[in-house]
Parts: C-alpha cells; structure tokens; sequence
C-alpha cells in the first residue's frame, strides 16, 4: 500500500478528502489482482487516472481508491501499409501518447492534442475537441468487468459510444487495463481538419491535410488560450475542463430559443436533434465570466463560461454549489436541463 494523500492532490479541480486506501498498479497485472481483491472485499472504490474529469466529495474515508499507473504503448499489427494498431496501457498520458504518435508520423488523435488525463480513462466519455473523437480510432479495448469479475475484450462498437458518452459511463462498472488503436500513415500529415478554429488558426481550407505538428502546436495554442490546457502558470486551468456537455435537445425545443442561440446538427442521429452550446445558454441566462457566489471560492473561469475553477481553497461543495446554480439560472430562462459533464464522487445529494 501506497501513503494516503487526499484526493484534492490529485485531481485537476484540486477538490476531494483523503481516501481509506490509494494503491498505485504500476502493471497491468497488479491492477487486475489487486480490483478483484477489493470488490472482493465489498468496500467501495474509485478508479483514478489523472483526476481530471472527476470532483470528489470532501469526505470520503472509507472509499479504496485504485490508481492506474500501467505504462507501455506497443504497435501489435499492421492492418496494411498505411494503418497501423497501437496497443496503450491504460496509465499513460493521453497527451504523452498523442505527442508519441505524431513524433512516429500517425494521424488519427492529433486535434486532441494537451487534453488531460490517461489513455485508460479517454474511452469512459468518448473524449474529442477540435473535430475528432476517441471513437474515430479506438478498435478495442481490455475491461475487467465489475459485474462479471472476469477480464473481456470490447469491441468499438461494444461501447455504444456516443457524445462524452459511452456504455461504461452510462452504468457498466469496470476497470479498462489498456486501449488499442488504429492509426494512419499520411505521409506526416494530418486527417482532414474538421475544426474551422485550427482552419482559421492555420490560414487554410477546411479539410485541408497539414503536418502533424502544425495541427499539434495550433490546438495547444487554442487551449491555452481558453484556460483548457493544464498549466501551472494558469489560475483558470485548476478545473475539470467543461463542467456541462452540450445539451442535444429536439428540433422542437431548439425552436422555443432566440434566433441567435448557436444550433449544431447533431451527426449520431442524422440531424433528429440539435445540439446547442452550453457555453451560450450559461452567458445569455446572465453568468459572466470570472463570476462568483459571494464568498465562495469556487468561480466561472475568466476565459470560457463553460469551466468551473477553483480559485485556490475552495471546498467539493463549493464547487457543486456554483454548478447547480448555473443549472438553475438555465433551467429558469431556457428550460433546458445543463448536464455535468465529470463525475461526481461521493455526493449524497449529487
Ligand atoms: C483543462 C482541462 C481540459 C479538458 N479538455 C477536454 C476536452 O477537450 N475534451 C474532453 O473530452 N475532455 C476534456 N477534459 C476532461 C478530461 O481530461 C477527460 O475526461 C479525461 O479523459 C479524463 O482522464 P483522467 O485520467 O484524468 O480520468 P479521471 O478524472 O481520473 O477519471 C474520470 C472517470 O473515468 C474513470 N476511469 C479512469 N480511469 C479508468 C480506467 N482505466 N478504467 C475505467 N474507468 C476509469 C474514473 O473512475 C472516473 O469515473 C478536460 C479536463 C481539463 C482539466
């Protein structure tokens, strides 16, 4: 066993008590055994990669945490000259394993450049920014199933991934032990960009293919701009990036809004339902950046209305405190329900 540090040590919005137990699996065989053992025991657990996307309640005492610290990113086979499959253990950095497939030349994960977090954690909400998503890429993935307590191979498709969304996030308990890949040798250019902003940024077309590390360079560049990219230097990124994910609401719905209100097809239904921006509701029901309840120390980032930060101090229930109050002034003026986006640990009421 590892020495018990609190949780606001690690994780990214710098919240959360200090656990019974954390014990750090640096193989992927030391994660598996050492699990089974403490679903065994019935006590209840958390598996942490980065702390990322997570706020963790203050207290939390009984809780055995599992830190997957597994390293290793191996090709396993080439589907053809220009494919290769790329196997990642999951306690890789996600952005570590970015940065390794650009040096090797392979398109595919480059527009999700400087996101935080583990390779193991990116499937449980389907990560994506700037046009690309962790489904247009994952194969299959290794999962110790919490139900089952047995190890299975899924599929892609097994995952029914959706927007931040997958089979695992929606109530299929488990640990993913590693991920594998399928990436593209374009001659050390990029997909076709789908992003208008590293378009723009670049000064091309979109869908114009560019090097690998101009696409890199240009969203690391977008995010930290927004206060998105994990930086010491930066008050606004002791967050978990976007609290809320984008409502998709019916066409219906979408119509009751003002003209103005930023509508987006949604792409998994064949455009049934419109996917709006949270970022516009929480602005137009009256929340600024850089807002804060009085006295809290929980605050609107000052570069994107859309993360919640802490602004040094502040407590789990602070931080949800300010979330539903931004739920509330939405659901008052738009009638439109704001989801958070992490996952809440240890909340009674969350
Ligand atoms: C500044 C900032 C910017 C961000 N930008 C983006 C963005 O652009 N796009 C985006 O999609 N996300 C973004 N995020 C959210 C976050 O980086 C991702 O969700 C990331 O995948 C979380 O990884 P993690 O290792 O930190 O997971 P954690 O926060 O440790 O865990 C998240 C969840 O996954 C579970 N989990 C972790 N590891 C495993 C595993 N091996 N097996 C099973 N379950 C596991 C945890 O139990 C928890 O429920 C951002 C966050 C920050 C702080």
């Amino acid at each position: 066993m590892n020495s018990v540090k609190p949780l606001s040590e690690l994780t990214t919005i710098r919240v959360g008590g200090t656990p019974a137990e954390i014990f750090e699996a640096k193989t992927r065989d030391d994660l598996i055994e050492h699990t089974l053992g403490v679903w065994r025991s019935g006590e209840d657990w958390l598996v942490l990669g980065g702390g990322s996307n997570l706020v963790v309640s203050d207290d939390v005492e009984n809780l055995r945490v599992i830190k997957v610290a597994n390293l290793g990113i191996e090709p396993v086979r080439n589907r053809d000259e220009s494919r290769v499959v790329v196997r990642v253990q999951a306690g890789e950095s996600w952005d570590g394993f970015v940065a390794h497939t650009i040096a090797a030349g392979l398109a595919g994960i480059e527009a999700m450049s400087g996101i935080p977090g583990t390779v193991g954690a990116a499937p449980v909400q389907n990560i994506g920014a700037y046009g690309q998503e962790l489904s247009d890429t994952m194969v299959r993935l290794e999962f110790l199933d919490y139900v089952t307590h047995e190890v299975a191979i899924l599929e892609a498709k097994d995952l029914q991934f959706g927007y931040r969304d997958s089979a695992i996030k929606r109530g299929r308990p488990g640990v993913i032990t590693w991920v594998e890949f399928e990436l593209q040798n374009l001659d050390g250019l990029s997909r076709p960009l789908y992003s208008t902003q590293i378009a723009a940024d670049l000064g091309v077309a979109m869908g114009a293919q560019v090097p690998l590390a101009d696409v890199r360079n240009s969203v690391l560049k977008l995010r930290a701009n927004k206060g998105m990219a994990l930086s010491d230097a930066d008050p606004d990124s002791v967050s978990c990036g976007s609290f809320f994910t984008n409502p998709i609401v019916s066409d219906k719905v979408a119509r009751t809004l003002p003209e103005d209100a930023p509508r987006y097809e949604n792409e998994e239904d064949d455009g049934l339902t419109v996917k709006l921006s949270a970022a516009w509701l929480i602005e137009n029901a009256g929340i600024q950046k850089g807002y804060r309840i009085a006295g809290s120390k929980a605050a609107i980032s000052s570069k994107h209305t859309l993360a919640i930060v802490n602004t040094g101090g502040a407590t789990a229930e602070e931080i949800l405190q300010l979330a539903t109050y931004v739920q509330t002034r939405v659901s008052n003026k738009f009638a439109i329900n704001l989801v958070p986006e992490p996952n809440l640990v240890g909340f009674s009421h969350a």
